[in-house]
């Protein structure tokens, strides 16, 4: 599943591929891919003739902004963009494409068919589902330690589970949410409310790391696969606990092990990560 960041990975190589296009006409073959309008004629006619003027993330969901409409996209599971010549052929499980008005078009490939896109006037997309009940962004400037603080606050749940809830803070996801706590010694099941300040403190700044750092990985490593076919989708990262069951921690040399917290496969030190 794709996360934070290679949503801004594909972010990032969608605005260095797509900005400045002009949609000449839009073809659906899978129409529960489009959430909102409800009719997919109503999409298509609505896009046609608008130029792509960038594309923004607001936590797994990108924003794809035109003149006079935004369409926000989510991946889910297995969807994919690519840009092609109008001439390739099409593969299997391409389920919407935005034909170009330069002979050049971009594809949204979907394996699982679990991919979602609304599309809305500018604005609106901030007042309804699925944007209108998400948490704090974690790479914006303005997600301070305090903000942080206050989403979580009082949260009894263990906090693993209150780190993945989107409605505190968006998209840090099951594997970063693993490589945060790791980073800063915090047992995934200790009780939100129990942390100190400082733990806190040290969490916000592993959150913020950890994330920013996939994404530079994600920014180095994207190029020579979006070269080959010009897809984007996952990639491979550094990671020092998620995965690594059984795996001798990077730091003690303890063997990592693997527990399920809020429903999800979760991997931790158990001497590192000590429940207090
Ligand atoms: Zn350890």
């Amino acid at each position: 599943m794709p996360e934070l960041p290679e949503v801004e990975t594909v972010k990032r190589t969608l605005n260095q591929l797509v900005k400045g296009k002009v949609i000449d006409r839009v073809t659906v073959n899978l129409a529960r891919i489009i959430q909102r309008p409800d009719d997919i004629d109503q999409f298509a006619f609505m896009l046609a003739g608008h130029t792509i003027q960038g594309v923004e993330r607001r936590g797994k969901f990108l924003r794809i902004l035109l003149d006079g409409l935004v369409l926000v996209s989510h991946l889910r599971m297995e969807g994919r963009y690519g840009v092609y010549a109008s001439s390739d052929p099409v593969e299997k499980h391409t389920h919407v494409i935005f034909h170009f008005n330069d002979g050049t078009e971009l594809r949204y490939k979907d394996v699982r068919q679990f991919g979602t896109m609304h599309l809305f006037k500018p604005g609106e997309e901030f007042h309804s589902p699925p944007l209108n009940k998400l948490g704090l962004e974690p790479l914006d400037p303005e997600f301070t330690v305090d903000k942080f603080k206050e989403a979580l606050r009082g949260k009894t749940s263990k906090i693993k589970a209150v780190l993945l809830n989107q409605a505190y803070v968006v998209g840090i996801g099951n594997i970063y949410v693993d490589e945060s706590l790791f980073r800063v010694g915090i047992h995934p099941e200790q009780p939100a409310n129990t942390l100190t300040d400082e733990q806190f403190r040290d969490l916000h700044q592993a959150v913020v790391a950890t994330l920013s750092e996939a994404v530079e990985v994600g920014g180095s490593s994207i190029k020579s696969y979006v070269n080959g076919q010009g897809e984007m989708g996952m990639f491979q990262h550094q990671l020092k606990i998620y995965g690594r069951q059984n795996e001798p921690c990077v730091a003690c040399g303890t063997p990592i092990e693997k527990t399920v917290v809020g429903g999800r496969g979760t991997h931790y030190c158990p001497n590192c990560q000590t429940l207090d």
